[in-house]
């Protein structure tokens, strides 16, 4: 009898790594560590790999493990070159992929952070039933996952998705892909810490405080950044003609002062907007939806069902 393969995920976020070691449907073991200052780009490449190895031999699976799926924050290309990482700037060039594949010893698919949570939300929580679909993780930045014919669409370079750096307001605050006025720049846990620094606070989270205690200012600094976002899907909706849009990250997290406008900004701006049915959802998994869509690419690449087929059936 053929013994049950095991998978890899991980999760190579900008403040920390997250790792899970699955066997048939089963997360055996998981780590989560905060980035240590200090390391060398390939240092810090060699670390992932080490927490990932340590699994492995916890597990005593090295034998059944098959491949790895790992969710990265980076811009890489389709061979897993890390192409930028505004987080970690010396990681431009470092052939991911490949080196992680020379430690690991099995095939390795690297995707964008925001896809893998997409695919997550997809196969295991609120996208499921739908086939299409545009699933946002509004956090410090604003990304996105498209999915096509129920299936997680890349376009030429791998990049399709990046609603965040939609220009909305072409004079508007820097961005940081060195552009003005994009999503992200207005509609980001980032935008709204910038609203909290004008008022003399210290982060995003200071705003939705005073928002709950009805100051105006923070309602407006809520209900602005919500529209942006809106705006920017609706966009995105009549392009694509979608069926859903599920959001999920930190700032989805936010109460009516948030969602309220964000979904008439949404809405407002559709095409046919009376004739047309959009479901708006609330992501249901929690902050680890792109360590399980790493999972679930693992599993895709040793050639089993993604989580969500066996758990449906
Ligand atoms: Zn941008």
């Amino acid at each position: 009898m053929v013994p049950d393969p095991a998978v890899l995920g991980l999760d190579v976020g900008g403040t920390r790594i997250r790792a899970a070691l699955a066997h048939g449907e089963a997360v055996l073991l998981t780590a989560d560590v905060p980035w240590p200052q200090g390391l060398a780009p390939r240092q810090e490449l060699g670390l992932v790999a080490d927490i990932a190895l340590s699994l492995v031999s916890q597990s005593g699976m090295a034998s059944s493990l098959r491949a790895a799926g790992v969710a990265l924050a980076a811009l890489t290309d389709r061979e897993g070159c890390v192409i930028e990482w505004p987080n970690r700037p010396g990681w431009k060039g470092l052939a991911f992929r490949a080196l992680m594949e020379e430690r690991l010893q099995v095939p390795t698919v690297v995707e964008d952070d925001a896809n893998a949570a997409a695919l997550a939300e997809w196969t295991l929580g609120r996208g499921r039933g739908f086939r299409h679909g545009l699933v946002l993780m509004v956090g410090t930045g604003v990304g996105a996952g498209l999915i096509l014919d129920g299936r997680l669409y890349h376009g030429h370079h791998g990049w399709a998705g990046e609603i965040g750096h939609m220009v909305v307001q072409p004079e508007g605050p820097a961005c940081g892909c060195g552009r003005r006025g994009c999503v992200q720049s207005l509609a980001s846990g980032r935008a709204l810490e910038r609203w909290a620094r004008t008022q003399g606070l210290a982060s995003g989270a200071d705003v939705e405080l005073a928002a709950a205690k009805g100051e105006a200012w923070a309602l407006e600094a809520l209900a602005d950044a919500a529209s942006w976002l809106g705006l920017g899907v609706a966009n995105a909706v009549n392009l694509l003609d979608r069926e859903a849009v599920i959001v999920g990250g930190g700032v989805s997290a936010l109460g009516e002062a948030w969602w309220g406008p964000f979904e008439r900004a949404l809405r407002g701006h559709l095409m046919n907007a009376e004739t047309r049915s959009l479901a708006v959802l609330r992501a249901a998994l929690p902050e680890t939806a792109g360590l399980f869509g790493a999972l679930g690419l693992a599993r895709e690449r040793a050639g089993l069902t993604l989580l969500a087929e066996t758990r449906a059936s």
